[in-house]
């Protein structure tokens, strides 16, 4: 099976390339942290010195690094998988970025032959370690079959969204719904335990109803037992809506409810917890309303 080159071994690249490698193929991988490249190593991937020598190992490189400008330095900046790679090289980039950076970046390496296709996630750290992510591709139908079978080793669903870009657009569209749910869900429990209820009931009597949703249930039950250790930190979400945003203004779309959650999200991380997670926007809400939503009894 082929080498693939992996670049960006943090929360969800290491799980990430742990499915890749037990499904057979071989890995070349890259990260400036270098603990990070040790453990890829002891998991049975070899470790190249920089980004190019990565690109110089392999033609076909996914990168899962944390926003656009992290992607802009690894593919296009010095050493980077430009510099090291042929043509007709692929690079997946599985990064949640700037749908605009994507674009970009792609123009970039199509000017040297090389193809880019951007491939965000969804589904946080447990997905990525049970290979069940949903991936939102963004590429022509010829790259995308060329990427799916290796897609498929991370994830259960690998949908085609359009062309590069789309994958992120799609991403931020998911990434705009939880957050206005879970604030959504917040104010609406707020006022619950502000009356006196106990927030367990109220959502035991709605989750069966139209209310409920996956972010109700996997959120609730974190605000009500007063449980904010990161699956996804609100500096990540921060970081997403911030991108939905700039892409708004590109294209002149009005998004009230994004911006709003926006500034939940910048106040949260001025207090000190953008490494919470983002069911922690509800503390924005409770501490303007001198109220804790939390379990009775
Ligand atoms: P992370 O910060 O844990 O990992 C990113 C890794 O990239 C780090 O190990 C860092 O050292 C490395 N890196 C940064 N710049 C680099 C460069 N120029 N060259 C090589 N390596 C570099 O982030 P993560 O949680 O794994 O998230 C990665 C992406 O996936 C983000 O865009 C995030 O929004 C998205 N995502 C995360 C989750 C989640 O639950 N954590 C869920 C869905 C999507």
């Amino acid at each position: 099976m082929a080498t693939i080159g992996f670049i960006g071994l943090g929360i969800m690249g290491r799980p990430m390339l742990a499915n890749l490698l037990k499904a057979g193929y071989q890995a070349v991988v890259f990260d400036c942290n270098s603990a990070a490249v040790q453990t890829a190593v002891a998991a049975g991937a070899q470790a190249a010195s920089s980004n190019a020598e990565v690109a110089s190992k392999a033609t076909i490189i996914v990168t899962m690094l944390p926003d656009g400008p992290q992607v802009e330095e690894a593919v296009l900046g010095p050493g980077g998988v430009l510099e090291g790679a042929a043509p007709g090289t692929l690079i997946i980039d599985m990064s949640s970025i700037n749908p605009l950076v994507s674009q970009k970046v792609a123009a970039a390496c199509a000017a040297k032959g090389v193809d880019f296709i951007d491939a965000p996630v969804s589904g946080g750290e447990p997905k990525a370690i049970d290979a069940t992510l949903a991936i939102m591709v963004g590429a022509s139908a010829e790259l995308f079959a060329k990427a799916e079978p290796i897609l498929s080793k991370m994830g259960s669903t690998v949908t085609l969204t359009g062309p590069v870009g789309a994958g992120n657009i799609t991403k931020l569209a998911n990434q705009i719904m939880v957050a206005i749910n879970i604030a959504g869900m917040a104010e609406a429990l707020t006022l619950s335990s502000a009356c006196g209820l106990d927030p367990e009931v109220v959502f035991n009597a709605v989750k069966g109803g139209l209310a409920g949703s996956t972010v109700l249930n996997a959120k609730a039950p974190m605000l009500f037992n007063r449980n904010f250790k990161a699956g996804f930190k609100i500096k990540l979400h921060q970081k997403d809506l911030r991108n939905a945003l700039l892409t708004a203004e590109a294209k002149q779309v009005f998004l009230p409810l994004t911006s709003q959650v926006q500034q939940m999200l910048l106040s949260l991380m001025g207090d000190g917890k953008g490494e919470l997670d983002h069911s922690a926007i509800a503390n924005f809400i409770e501490e303007a309303s001198h109220v804790e939503v939390k379990k009775l009894g």
